[in-house]
C-alpha cells in the first residue's frame, strides 16, 4: 500500500505553492460554481411571473437576502461539527453530496420543490464552505511566509468559479431552450465534478482534515458521525419553515450572532493557555471588523444592482456594455487578475522583509473601500440631465474596491487559521463566514435605506439618493480603516508572534 504523506512532508514544499493547493484550489471553484450560480438565478427565478415562484419585486428581494443570510451563517454549525465530530474533509464530502442532493431537487419541479432545495444548499453549504478553507490553511506550517499567497491564489480559484457559475446558469435558466432546471442540474453536475475531484486527491491531503476522533473505536466515531447527519436531516423542516416566512429571518439573525458571541467566549475561557486566548481575542476583533466591510461591500448585489440597472450609460471605454454584466462581473474579473498578481507581491515583500502585517492590510483594506465608494459617489458628477452617468467611472470604482477585497479577504481567510488553535480552526473559519452572513443581512438594510421609497422619483433624484449614501459609507469606511490602523499596536500585542 502507498505510504500515507506526513504534515511535514507536505508542509515542507518547494516554491511558491504546495501541489495540494491547486486541488484545493479546483474544488472549491466547482463549489463556487454551483454556489454562484444559484445565487445569480435565484431573485430572477423567484419574481418570474410564468416559470419560476411569481413574487413581487420586493419579496424576491428579501428572501435573495434571507437565503444569502442563512447560507453564509451555517457555515458556524459547519465549522464546530468539523471541529468536534467529522474533521474537515468528511464534513466537506457530506456537504457537497447534500448540496448535489438539494439542486437535483430543485431540477425535478423548480416551482415546487424550491424552498426544499435550497433548505439542503443551506446546509451543504455550512458543512462544505469553511472548511475546505481551513485545509488550505493547514498545508502551511506556523510561521509560513508562503501562506497569504496561497490564500490568494485560492481567492482566484473562487472567483473563476463564480464568474463561470453566475454567467452558465443565468444564461440557462433565462435561455427559451433550456429553463430553470436546467441551470439547477448543471449546478449539481459541477457540484459532482468537485465531489469526484476532491475524492481522487484527497489521498495527497495525508492527515489534514482527518477526524478529530481518530482516538476512539471505530463503532463508537460511526455513531457520533451518523448523529450529526441524522440531526442535519431532521433540522431540514425547520430551516425550511424560517426561510419561507422572513419574519424568522429577523429572529434567527437576532439569535445565531449572540450565541455564537456566547460560544466563543466559553470555548475562548476553557482555554487554559493565556497565548492562546489573546489570539482569538485578536480573530475576534477581525471578525467584527469585517462586518462593516461586507455590509458595504455587498451593495454590488442590492443598491449597486439597481444603480447600475437605472443610471448608467451603456459605453465601457470603446465598446457598447450593458452596466449589469459589468456589475456582475468586473470585481469576479479583477479578483482572478490581480489576486494572484498581489499574492505574489506579498511574496516578493516578504523576502525582502517588507511585507506590511496582517493588521495594516486589512486597514488598507478598508481605505481601498473608502476611495471605491468615493469613486461612486464622484459618478454624479458626470450625470447628464436625465441623471445618467458614467459607465467607466462606474467601473474603474469596482477596480478600486477589488483591491480592497484582496486586501481582507483572503488575509482573513488566512489570519484566522493562523490565529486559531487547531481544535477550534472549523468553528473560527465558520465565524468569519457568519460576519459574511450579517453583512449580507445589513447590506440590505443599508441599501433599503439608499433607495428612494417613491417608485416614480425621477433617475436624477434616485441617482442623488444612492450617491449620497455612497458618500456616507465612504466615510464610515475610511474612520474603519483609520480606526484599524490606529488600534493596530493593541491588536498585533494579542497575536503575538503571528504577523
Ligand atoms: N467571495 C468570497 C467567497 O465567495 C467571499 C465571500 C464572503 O466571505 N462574503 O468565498
Amino acid at each position: 500500500m502507498e505510504k500515507q504523506l506526513t504534515l511535514d512532508e507536505i508542509r515542507n514544499f518547494k516554491g511558491n505553492y504546495p501541489k495540494q493547493l491547486w486541488f484545493l484550489f479546483l474544488v472549491e471553484m466547482w463549489e463556487r460554481f454551483c454556489f454562484y450560480g444559484m445565487r445569480g438565478v435565484l431573485t430572477i427565478f423567484m419574481a418570474d411571473k410564468l416559470l419560476g415562484l411569481s413574487l413581487s419585486d420586493k419579496d424576491a428581494n428579501l428572501k435573495y437576502g434571507a437565503i444569502q443570510a442563512f447560507v453564509y451563517a451555517f457555515t458556524f454549525i459547519g465549522g464546530i461539527f468539523a471541529d468536534k465530530v467529522l474533521g474537515f474533509k468528511k464534513s466537506l464530502m457530506f456537504g457537497a453530496v447534500v448540496m448535489i442532493t438539494g439542486n437535483l431537487i430543485i431540477v425535478a419541479s423548480p416551482q415546487n420543490f424550491f424552498y426544499l432545495g435550497i433548505t439542503l444548499s443551506i446546509i451543504g453549504t455550512g458543512f462544505f464552505k469553511p472548511n475546505i478553507s481551513s485545509m488550505v490553511g493547514e498545508l502551511y506550517h506556523e510561521g509560513d511566509a508562503r501562506r497569504d499567497a496561497g490564500f490568494g491564489l485560492f481567492y482566484s480559484g473562487i472567483n473563476i468559479g463564480a464568474l463561470l457559475g453566475g454567467a452558465v446558469c443565468v444564461y440557462l435558466g433565462e435561455s427559451k431552450d433550456f429553463g430553470w432546471s436546467y441551470a439547477f442540474l448543471s449546478a449539481a453536475i459541477v457540484m459532482t465534478i468537485g465531489l469526484i475531484t476532491f475524492l481522487l486527491t484527497k489521498k495527497s491531503l495525508g492527515p489534514i482534515g482527518d477526524s478529530p476522533l481518530l482516538h476512539l473505536s471505530t463503532g463508537k466515531r460511526t455513531t457520533k458521525e451518523i448523529m450529526v447527519y441524522a440531526g442535519s436531516i431532521i433540522s431540514i423542516p425547520l430551516i425550511f419553515i424560517m426561510i419561507k416566512n422572513t419574519d424568522y429571518t429577523d429572529y434567527f439573525m437576532y439569535t445565531i450572532g449572540p450565541l455564537a458571541f456566547v460560544y466563543f467566549i466559553f470555548e475562548t475561557f476553557k482555554e487554559k493557555e493565556a497565548r492562546v486566548r489573546k489570539k482569538l481575542i485578536a480573530a475576534f476583533i477581525f471578525i467584527l471588523f469585517s462586518i462593516i466591510f461586507w455590509a458595504f461591500f455587498e451593495q454590488s448585489g442590492g443598491s449597486l444592482a439597481l444603480f447600475a440597472k437605472n443610471n448608467l450609460h451603456h459605453n465601457l471605454l470603446f465598446f457598447n456594455a450593458s452596466p449589469n454584466i459589468v456589475n456582475n462581473t468586473s470585481n469576479s474579473l479583477f479578483v482572478i487578475i490581480f489576486s494572484p498578481i498581489l499574492g505574489l507581491v506579498w511574496l516578493a515583500m516578504a523576502k525582502r522583509k517588507i511585507e506590511p502585517n496582517t493588521v495594516i492590510k486589512f486597514g488598507v483594506g478598508f481605505l481601498f473601500l473608502a476611495l471605491a465608494f468615493f469613486t461612486f459617489y464622484y459618478t454624479r458628477f458626470f450625470a447628464d440631465a436625465e441623471g445618467l452617468t458614467s459607465l467607466n467611472i462606474f467601473t474603474l470604482a469596482y477596480f478600486v474596491i477589488t483591491f480592497g477585497e484582496l486586501s481582507l479577504s483572503p488575509i482573513g481567510l488566512s489570519i484566522m487559521t493562523k490565529l486559531s488553535p487547531k481544535r477550534l480552526s472549523g468553528m473560527m473559519m465558520g465565524m468569519w463566514f457568519l460576519a459574511s452572513a450579517y453583512g449580507q443581512y445589513a447590506a440590505g438594510l443599508l441599501g433599503a435605506d439608499m433607495s428612494s421609497s417613491d417608485t416614480n422619483a425621477s433617475l436624477l433624484v434616485k441617482l442623488q439618493g444612492y450617491t449620497d449614501g455612497y458618500k456616507q459609507l465612504a466615510i464610515y469606511a475610511l474612520i474603519a480603516g483609520i480606526a484599524m490602523i490606529v488600534i493596530s499596536p493593541l491588536i498585533r500585542k494579542l497575536m503575538q508572534e503571528v504577523k
